[in-house]
């Protein structure tokens, strides 16, 4: 595979999920970390989306719920550059009704390599870091070169 540049923006669009043990420990984070995050364009599966505009008044897009399709959503969102980084509270312990959209989504933000927490300890390291505030760089695969070998 063939490796190109895509550039995240300063103000980063962000997809923030969280499943039904984990909502209010995402809750408490954003309320934290409210101020950093309302510099950035918000998006979030339904439920989790919806909580974070009530308690928090951040600007905040809510897709389908999660179960609903609202993974995928976001996947595909990732999958056409449109998200910049994930904050996604996954539970280890308990299973969800939609564990491959989980695992699509999971697979998603590796393929295109964009920054991911799956925990809080990484979501506090990615938001004291540069790359939330700044313009930075990484690597994606190249789907055109990709695309070119396939059809030869
Ligand atoms: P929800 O979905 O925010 O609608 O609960 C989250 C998820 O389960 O992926």
């Amino acid at each position: 595979m063939l490796y190109i540049t895509r550039k995240l923006p300063a103000k980063k669009n962000i997809a923030l999920v969280a499943h039904d043990h984990l909502k209010e420990a995402l809750l408490n984070w954003c309320k934290k970390n409210r101020e950093e995050l309302s510099h950035h364009n918000l998006c979030g599966t339904g439920t989790t989306g919806t909580l974070i505009k009530k308690e928090t008044g951040l600007d905040i897009t809510p897709m389908l719920s999660g179960p609903m399709g609202g993974d995928q959503q976001i996947g595909a969102l990732i999958a056409e550059g449109k998200i910049d980084i994930l904050i996604f509270f996954w539970d280890p312990l308990n299973a969800v009704p939609h564990d491959p959209d989980v695992k699509a989504l999971l697979r998603l933000s590796t393929v295109w390599n964009i920054p991911v927490a799956t925990n809080q300890a990484t979501a506090n390291a990615l938001i004291q870091s540069s790359i939330f505030t700044k313009e930075v760089e990484i690597e994606i695969p190249d789907y055109q070169g990709y695309l070119i070998k396939r059809i030869q």
